[in-house]
Order: C-alpha cells, then structure tokens, then sequence
C-alpha cells in the first residue's frame, strides 16, 4: 500500500522548530498589546462571495487561487452554498466589523490576527499553499479617526519596532543589504485610481505589443497588474509608464505627506516605489511591502499591507475606513533561520533543566515523583526508564537535557542524588533540598 503524505503545498511543523515560531507569536502578541489592539478569530471558511466582491473578481487570488467547492445542503431548511478556505483574513475581519456592528461604539477597532491562510499556488520555497499570516486591522468610523494618517504611519512604526525585536536587522551598506526595507506607495482615492488606470491604459495601448502574454492580456483585463510583472525584457518599458504619484488630487497627496513626515519623526527608514500597486483590489491610498533578502530568494516579500477606506461599503457595511496588513509567517521563519545559520542571530538553547534516570525498574515510581515535584517548581524535566542502561541514559540526557540525576536504589534511600552537569563535566552528590537551586543554576 502506498503510504499516505502531506498534500503538496502543505506541511508539518516539527518541534524544534515550532519552538521558533511560538517566539515569534509571543513577540508578535506583546507587541500588538502594547499598541492596544484586540485578538479577533475568524472563520477559515467564508462564503466565497465574500472574498469575490472584497479582494476582487479579477484578482490572481480570486480567479486562480481559491479552494472554492459547493457545500451541500443537509436539510430541507438549509441551502447549497458555495463556501471558500480563507485566502486572506482581511476580508473575514471586515466582514465580522460589518456583522457585529462594532462601528455602533464609535471607537477605533484595533484587531490582530495569527492564523492559516490557503492559496492553490505553485508551491516552492516561501510559497505555500497553506501558509500563515500574522496581521492586524485598524478600522472604524470616520468620527474615530480612522482615515488619519497617524494611523497608516502607527502600523508602520509598530511593524518596524517588530521586525526589530525579533532581531532581523535593518538593511544597510554592513550588512549587505539583506535586513528589512520598507517601500512604500500611494495607490489614490477611489476617484483618483480610475483617472490613473484609464491613462495607464492609453499608454499601453500603443506598446502592449512589446510586452510578455500576460501584461498583453493585463493591458485590457486590469492595467494596473502590468506593473506587478516580474518579466526582464519588460522592466524599462513599464518604469516609463505614468506614475501615480502623478494622478493624485490634493486631498491624497497631503495624506501620503503626512504618514512620511511622521515615519521621519519616528526614524523608520523606507523608499518610494511608485510600482507598489500590490495583488489585492481594495487597497486605496498608502500601500506597502517590507522585503528581506535573507533566506527568502525570489518569495522576498516579507508582508504587505495598505489602507483599504471602500471596503466595508464595498461588503454591503457602513463607512469605515481602514488600515491593516498581513506578514508572511513562513517567510519571516524562513529569516529568522537564515540568520541564525550565518551566525547573526543567537539561536536559544532549547535544552531541558535536567534528565533523571531511574537505576532498573524498581525506580522508575520514584523518578516519576521526583520529575512532578521537579516541573511544579518550573524546572523543565525528561524521565529515562529504568530498563536503559546507564551509558544509555547519558547518552540520551546529552543529548536532551543541560543535567543527569542519577536515582538508584542507595540515592532513593538516602536522599543523595548524583548530578553530572554536561557543558562542565562536573559530577557531585546532592542532598533532596539543595536539588532545585543546582538544577536551576
Ligand atoms: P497578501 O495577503 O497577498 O498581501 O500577502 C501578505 C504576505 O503573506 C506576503 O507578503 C507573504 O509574506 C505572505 N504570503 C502570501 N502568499 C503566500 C504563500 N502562498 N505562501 C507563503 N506566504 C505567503
């Protein structure tokens, strides 16, 4: 019989290595209290109109990407429904604003999320076809001050404090350039983004021709994905292409003044990138991207984020601009590892207080004691079996744990434990009491 493994696109995570992305999450989570925001949890299946109508029909994500299938109906009372695994939670989280009306309390909501996201991608290094997004929303009624631009350069500030304290550096000329960039873009209001896709269209029109398939196919269907293209040949025609930044009225171009001026007085580093357009349709106004060339090759797109103020409308909702973005858990791993293995981040001992090994059979009741007084004073404990040999057990502690305690019948009956410390070599015998402090020590 052929043995069963994970789909394709999919996999395990195994401990060590999960003991990484628990850190990660911890930072993530304390970060995000610090800067008031709220867990929520959402479905991992919506109804697919939902992602249809809030990240866009003409999407890669929507018209490609999506694990859509009919739900069948299982009582007279209910209906087929057409549902779909979660490709973003931007979209779910929106939804859930919309549905339990929390625009009602006038506050700003402040949301994160850390969860399982699913896209029928082609699966490679960095891209996965269930992969995980730590992202935060800022959302709320007009009133509340949701449209501000200090909201746009607070998110920014926080990821960039983030980034920081989980020890990814910033790039610069030492380290090669491979730490976190920021860039950074405006994509308009939704009166200025059909100005700037209309001109864009008349200037493809006459060159489309001298483009790859698919900007010839982009061109018409949604021009402003032509930008996106990665395809050589195809760069210098599409850098002379007209700028947004161009196509802005007043009221943007001051908003994207003012999330600048206010990285500048935080001291967040970023670059303009007038091609930042980004893959989702909803995004209006200050749009962004942290990269890191670490670890990363091609996927180097680390998270992504904008402001969205059309979308709860576009949902059927009231008015209420916002502000979020999602960071690619896998590829902030996948950074974090690089870095550890070229020696620029310390990697943490992952390695138990202590191992006890039992001396035969007879001590294995004893040792099992001992481990639960052990762990109800915080020490981190393994118990061997009393059937190993000794050689055995030490070799096994060295391997788990920084110490052996050694529990033969004598030590059972005196209360005198021999302890063997590896990283020192040391071997001393140890009264019952004075246990907790040496294994701690
Ligand atoms: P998006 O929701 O497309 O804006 O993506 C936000 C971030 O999620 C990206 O910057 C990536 O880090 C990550 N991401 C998106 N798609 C995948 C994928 N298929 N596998 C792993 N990470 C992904």
């Amino acid at each position: 019989m052929s043995t069963l493994k994970a789909v394709r696109g999919t996999r395990d995570l195994l401990p060590p290595e999960t003991a990484l992305w628990n850190r990660v999450e911890a930072t993530a989570r304390a970060a995000f209290a610090r800067y008031g925001f709220g867990e929520i949890r959402t479905p991992l299946f919506e109804d697919t109109q939902l992602f249809v109508r809030g990240v866009g029909e003409e999407t890669d994500v929507v018209s490609k990407e999506m694990y859509t299938w009919e739900d069948r109906a299982r009582a007279a009372s209910e209906k087929a429904q057409s549902l779909t695994l979660r490709p973003e939670n931007t979209a779910g989280v929106v939804r859930a604003y919309i549905e339990h009306k929390l625009g009602d309390t006038g506050m700003l909501q402040k949301l994160f999320y850390i969860g399982p996201q699913f896209r029928r991608e082609r699966p490679q290094r960095g891209r996965y076809r269930q992969f995980w997004q730590i992202g935060a929303e800022v959302l709320g009624p007009q009133s509340s001050g949701a449209e501000s631009a200090l909201r746009d350069a607070e998110v920014l500030e926080m990821l960039a404090t983030l980034l920081d304290e989980l020890g990814i550096p910033r790039a610069s000329e030492a380290n090669g350039n491979t730490g976190w960039k920021l860039a950074l873009n405006s994509v308009g209001s939704s009166t200025d983004r059909p100005r700037y896709i209309a001109a864009l269209k008349a200037a493809l029109a006459p060159i489309k021709g001298t483009l790859c398939d698919d900007c010839q196919r982009r061109a018409d269907t949604n021009p402003l994905r032509v930008l996106d293209c990665k395809v050589p040949e195809d760069q210098a025609t599409i850098n002379d292409l007209p700028k947004i930044a161009d196509f802005l009225d007043e009221a943007s171009t001051a908003h994207f003044a003012e999330v600048k001026a206010a990285l500048d007085a935080c001291g967040v580093p970023y670059t303009i990138e007038p091609r930042l357009v980004r893959g989702l349709d909803y995004y209006t106004r200050t749009t962004f991207e942290f990269t890191a060339a670490s670890g990363l090759g091609t996927q180097n797109a680390l998270l992504g984020g904008g402001r969205y103020d059309g979308l709860s409308e576009m949902l059927g909702g009231p008015k209420a601009p916002g502000i979020g973005f999602a960071i690619g858990e896998d590829r902030l791993i996948l950074t974090l590892q690089a870095l550890a293995e070229a020696g620029s981040l310390p990697v943490e001992a992952a390695k138990l207080d202590t191992y006890i090994a039992p001396m035969g059979a007879g001590q294995n009741a004893a040792a099992l004691a001992l481990a639960k007084e052990l762990r109800a004073a915080g020490l981190s404990v393994e118990v061997g079996d009393g059937g190993f040999r000794l050689k055995k057990s030490f070799e096994i502690a060295d391997k788990l744990a920084r110490r052996i305690v050694i529990l033969g019948e004598d030590e059972v009956a005196s209360g005198v434990m021999t302890v063997k410390t590896f990283a020192s070599g040391e071997q001393v015998k140890c009264e019952r009491a004075a246990l907790e402090a040496l294994l701690r020590g």
